[in-house]
């Protein structure tokens, strides 16, 4: 028998979470953002459910075959542009719309030889201080793009700094607003954070919006609001059971370290889940795990291979129990990933994104 654990996808919560999304912005279309392999989760294993989707974004340019070799026909938007000039030739082939955002782009773009002209969504800094063009120059390179043989269309976008935040957006859309002013083209401004929030506004809505860790059911703005506040469902579950018990006398500890160590008598369940499996190392006691479907925490060090959990609030534990350690555990009780990445100091993305290779993962309603 393999080691138990084991990640599910949940393609009908991925529907739930699109369909959530264009809720907040019912006249814009939205891209799904695929990044980084779905953010975890694997092109190939959400491309069905979201397919529903105006657009798929993404980064890498085999992502993008990928897609494609899924069939599908739609827009594709490369979110960082091509990184050489040859890229334009998987771009011309494929039709993929790319992201313009440094003058070099603009070079390779005009010494490109291609029969199909592309559409390209111009990128302005409006202070992220990413990528970009500074609001200073982005006209200038509006109508440097606008004279190319090599462009159909220009589609005008910027990106969000702090749209789950304190600081907030408006700096933002002020700066892109004042440079965009009399330029035609779609707009793209929003990222999940800012469509949840800020998706009511038309000057943040634009024609595109960019959603992606929302999709995947984390809360943008946690711990302000959670994912229950936003109305969106765990896309990932990651779960696995109990291959030990220990009774714990008081003064006994548990793990490398010792750093847990019982105040009273604790049963303990010995978890096959540990930071080789993609499970945060910087988790500590107290973070929340789910046994049996019961809340309860974790106890002491992670390790490679293995956690311990305290099985107080969960009497029927034994050999073989289900634990979760984020998503939704058999009787439908959910621990959202946000949780877990908080006790952790990160994110949810950085989680799903990190989920290891030797996990297993299957694919589920
Ligand atoms: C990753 C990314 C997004 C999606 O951001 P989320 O916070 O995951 O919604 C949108 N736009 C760009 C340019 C990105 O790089």
């Amino acid at each position: 028998m393999p080691r138990p654990v084991l990640a599910t996808i949940h393609t009908e919560s991925l529907r739930h979470n699109l369909q959530r999304m264009r809720r907040a912005v019912p006249d814009a279309r939205v891209w799904a953002v695929v990044k980084a392999n779905a953010y975890g989760h694997g092109i190939e294993r959400v491309y069905d459910a979201l397919r529903g989707a105006d657009g798929f974004a993404l980064l890498d340019l085999p992502e993008a075959e990928r897609l494609r070799a899924l069939g599908w026909r739609g827009p594709v938007l490369l979110l960082e542009g091509v990184f050489e000039p040859r890229d334009l030739e998987l771009c011309s082939r494929l039709d993929l719309w790319h992201t313009v955002h440094c003058s070099e782009q603009v070079d390779w773009l005009a010494a490109h030889k291609t029969e199909r002209p592309h559409r390209v969504f111009l990128k302005m800094n409006s202070g992220m201080n990413r990528l970009g063009f500074a609001p200073g120059s982005y006209r200038a390179a509006w109508t440097r793009l606008n004279a190319l043989p090599q462009v159909e269309e220009i589609s005008l976008m910027t990106h969000f700094s702090d749209a789950d935040g304190e600081r907030g957006i408006a700096h933002q859309v002020q700066a892109f607003a004042d440079a965009t002013r009399d330029l035609p083209g779609e707009r793209s401004l929003a990222n999940s954070a800012a469509t949840l929030r800020h998706g009511a506004d038309p000057a943040v809505r634009g024609d595109w919006v960019r959603p992606g860790i929302a999709v995947y059911g984390s809360a943008p703005d946690f711990p302000q609001h959670d994912i229950a506040h936003w109305d969106l469902q765990p896309t990932m579950t990651l779960s696995t059971r109990i291959i030990g018990v220990q009774q714990l006398k008081a003064g006994d500890s548990v793990g490398y370290g010792s750093s847990f160590t019982a105040a009273q008598p604790v049963r303990i369940g010995v978890v096959a889940c540990g930071y080789a499996d993609g499970y945060p190392r910087h988790c500590t006691t107290g973070t929340p795990v789910l046994v049996d479907g019961v809340r309860t925490q974790l106890l002491g060090r992670v390790s490679m291979d293995m956690i311990a959990v305290d099985l107080t609030p969960v009497p029927q534990a034994q050999l073989g129990t289900e634990v979760t350690m984020w998503g939704r555990a058999a009787n439908g009780a959910v621990l959202a990933i946000d949780e877990v990445a908080r006790s952790a100091g990160t994110l949810g993305y950085e989680l799903m994104c990190a989920l290891a290779r030797r996990v297993p993962v299957v694919v589920a309603r």
